[in-house]
């Protein structure tokens, strides 16, 4: 099947006519699609629909944008076993994440759409008498959104949603490894009722489709996830043509487990922190940090787990880890892996590729889960953002310590900390240096009611969920009215 760019609500191939495949990882002589392969033409036809469309939209009334939000979320519950397993074909993970994934844009779906009554503004006191002071939220115009492909349909959907209940009309260019949940998404939307122009999808590569949104004078604004690397390139580009731009990028999440720790807990923790979606969450923990009283005991329980995983097709009820995204991916964790044993650090589990696995009907970019113990806080290891199932392990011998090791990353995330200790748990809090804590709990899952996101080299700021979502979208508009039909004094003395 060969998928059109969704442009003023019309599905429509590419200037050129170009296309590009779409390969499932796991068998990876199995094409699942093909896409517009799209360049500047294509973004800025898209723009200028989004642009026209921003004029009635902002003016619709934002109960009933909510509305036809709401009318999009129902559909997504209709279609949620469908979109996930069509997504396990395009990115790899297992079925039960990608219903996850699916699960994500709903909860989006349904909290936007109340925003759509409850978008309020301030009302302030005044310094004078007979005077409103008050403010109210605006849409910024086309919002360019470029996304990532480890959550298809989440973070898209986590973009999309508040922009266009706030008023704002879209244009979006996914990740080229998995544009079908969001050409998907654009049918939701249609069959929700969303007039032509709102949201536009423009499949294509980076470099080609994506940096256009970012120089188009009629796109007033950039919300980005993905590698710190091209987040660098978004802002560089939005600061020089004055644009705003939200960024949510990479990640080194570590976890902390005390010598008060319910070791089994931590274990779990570990496993799935790091291996579920094959290593490839931005929030996935790729550094464990271990008091050394209990470091023999949590590794031999840590290794044991790890080597009852099984790899395998995302769709087979018994996988645990699917493959990883693409070639280019699977060499990168490789290339790690091969460097670090060359400087003489040996994976105590896991460390190679399996593209055939045994029994199993898979050919695809498959990386048995891998273990390195005992790394030294500034290795590479624990410093650079693998992005598969690779974790390093370090020991401690005090909190001090093991929040210092936290902390000592570029990145800044998401962090955890495994205690019985309630008044420790609070300091991690308070010390670590990343977006999001966890206690007891891995690295990984998000709650769409908070903030999501990280500081340092992994955000600037914005947040795409939870209460600041809207007013990373929306304008402040502030208004004064004076009644008193006179002059008032302030007034003058103040400019
Ligand atoms: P990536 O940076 O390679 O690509 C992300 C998007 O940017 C894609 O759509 C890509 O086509 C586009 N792009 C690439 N070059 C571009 C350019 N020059 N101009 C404009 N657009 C360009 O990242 P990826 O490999 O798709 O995703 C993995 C990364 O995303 C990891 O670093 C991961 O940690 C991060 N991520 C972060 C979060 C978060 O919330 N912090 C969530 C998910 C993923």
């Amino acid at each position: 099947m060969i998928y059109k760019n969704f442009i003023g609500g019309q599905w429509i191939d590419s200037s050129k006519g170009k296309t590009f495949k779409n390969i499932d990882p796991a068998h990876t002589d199995s094409v699942v699609s093909e896409f517009q392969d799209s360049e500047q033409v294509d973004i800025d036809h898209a723009v200028e629909f989004a642009h026209e469309a921003f004029k009635m939209w902002k003016n619709t009334p934002a109960p009933h944008r909510g509305e036809i939000l709401y009318k999009a979320a129902e559909i997504l519950v209709r279609d949620k076993e469908c979109i996930a397993k069509q997504m396990t074909q395009e990115m790899g993970k297992t079925l039960a994440e990608t219903r996850g994934d699916v699960q994500e844009a709903i909860d989006m779906a349904y909290y936007a759409a109340g925003e759509g009554r409850r978008m309020a503004g301030e009302v302030v006191p005044s310094e004078l008498n007979n005077k409103w002071c008050m403010s109210k939220k605006e849409p910024i115009g086309v919002i360019g959104a470029i996304t990532p492909w480890n959550f298809p349909i989440a973070i898209p959907s986590w973009k999309a949603f508040p922009a266009l209940v706030a008023g704002n009309t879209m244009v979006i260019k996914p990740a080229e490894d998995t544009p079908w949940s969001v050409c998907k998404l654009a049918e939701v939307f249609a069959e929700a009722g969303l007039p032509a122009g709102v949201f536009n999808v423009v499949t294509g590569y980076g470099t080609t489709a994506g940096f256009p949104l970012l120089t188009n004078p009629k796109v007033k604004m950039i919300s980005f996830t993905g590698s710190t690397a091209t987040g660098r390139i978004v802002a560089t580009t939005c600061a020089s043509h004055m644009k705003p731009y939200s960024l949510e990028m990479g990640g080194k999440n570590g976890i902390v487990v005390m010598n008060d720790a319910d070791i089994d807990l931590a274990v779990e923790g570990v496993v799935w922190g790091a291996f579920g979606t094959t290593g490839q969450r931005c929030t996935a923990c790729s550094r464990v940090m271990v008091h050394e009283d209990i470091h023999e005991e949590f590794m031999e329980k840590l290794v044991a787990k790890t080597e009852t995983l099984e790899l395998g097709c995302g769709l087979s009820s018994s996988t645990d880890v699917g493959p990883l995204i693409n070639e280019k991916a699977l060499n990168k964790v490789d290339g790690y892996v091969e460097d670090a044993k060359q400087r003489g650090l040996e994976p105590i589990c896991g460390g190679f590729k399996a593209h055939r696995l045994p029994n199993k009907d898979v050919n695809g970019w498959f990386y048995q889960p891998t273990i390195f113990d005992n790394v030294d806080i500034n290795d590479k290891l624990m410093q650079e953002e693998i992005f598969g199932p690779v974790v390093a392990v370090t020991t401690f011998n005090n909190s001090k310590e093991a929040i210092w090791m936290v902390n000592n990353t570029c990145y800044g995330l998401s962090s955890a900390l495994y205690t019985s200790d309630v008044n420790l748990a609070f300091e991690f809090f308070n010390q670590a240096e990343t977006g999001m804590v966890y206690v007891n709990a891995s690295t990984i899952g998000a709650e769409i009611q908070l903030p999501f996101g990280g500081i340092k080299g992994t955000g600037n700021g914005h947040r795409d969920a939870g209460s600041s979502m809207i007013d990373n979208c929306t304008e402040n508009k502030s208004c004064m009215i004076d009644y008193s039909g006179k002059v008032q004094k302030a007034q003058i003395d103040n400019t």
